[in-house]
């Protein structure tokens, strides 16, 4: 296949998943449900992060969550044992992100009547998961504090489409050379308006902050649904 012939396919399959995922974003709407579709690299804490959530939000914020994973279910068991009411995997069998049409068949199957928030989980990788929309309002960017703190420069798409960022297991901060200004700085020069939040799901520091915003938005989306 030559490459203009490749390229060709690539927009045409890319043209198809957004028009799925405004399929998907139009029935969200309407439910006021606020959608959040939590991407990183392997690793970062997804899927403790959600665990966290469940655990401290559980009874305040009525969630519904869609697992990634390339070939377990293992994430999506882990948050129904935290307790969560709505969980679902999608094991996509190799495929290293996460379409709207993976996305919208396992949303047919579900009763949102009574969901305020739903995060999908995408699979763990920091390149082609910004290229799919899958019908969120927003992206929400994960990274720790075990990473390279030039992440947002190695992976400029990812942030610039991404709404909010997370900096997790800031209770290891001096164990390595992982210098906290110095990746707020990396990611604002990529995107001046990304909403950063700094916690540790291991102690709890910095949670509040992101409960509150999380209540918040969700909060808004409602409403923006009444109007
Ligand atoms: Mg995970
Ligand atoms: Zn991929």
């Amino acid at each position: 296949m030559s490459m203009s012939e490749k390229i060709k396919i690539e927009k045409k399959v890319l043209s198809e998943n957004d028009r799925l995922a405004g399929e998907i974003r139009a029935k969200l709407t309407a439910g006021g449900i606020l959608a959040l579709n939590l991407v990183s690299s392997p690793g970062s804490g997804k899927t403790s992060l959600l665990e966290r959530i469940l655990k401290d939000m559980g009874d305040k914020l009525r969630m519904a969550l869609v697992a990634g994973d390339v070939q377990t279910e293992n994430d999506a068991e882990r948050l129904a044992r935290a307790g969560g009411r709505v969980v679902r995997p999608i094991v996509t069998g190799g495929a290293c992100h996460l379409d709207a049409r993976m996305v919208g068949r396992v949303l047919e199957k579900l009763d949102l009547s009574d969901t305020e928030v739903l995060v999908i989980e995408n699979v763990g990788n920091l390149v082609c998961p910004s290229s799919y929309d899958l019908g969120e309002d927003m992206k929400v960017v994960l990274i720790s504090t075990t990473e390279g703190d030039d992440k947002p420069l190695k992976y400029p798409s990812m942030f610039r489409r991404s709404s909010v960022m997370i900096i997790n297991k800031i209770d290891l901060l001096g164990h390595s050379d992982f210098d906290i200004n110095r990746v707020r700085e990396n990611a604002r020069t990529i995107n001046a308006d990304l909403e950063i939040f700094e916690l540790s799901c291991r102690t709890g520091e910095g949670l509040d902050a992101w409960y509150a915003w999380l209540i918040d938005t969700a909060a808004k989306k409602r409403k923006d649904r009444n109007r």
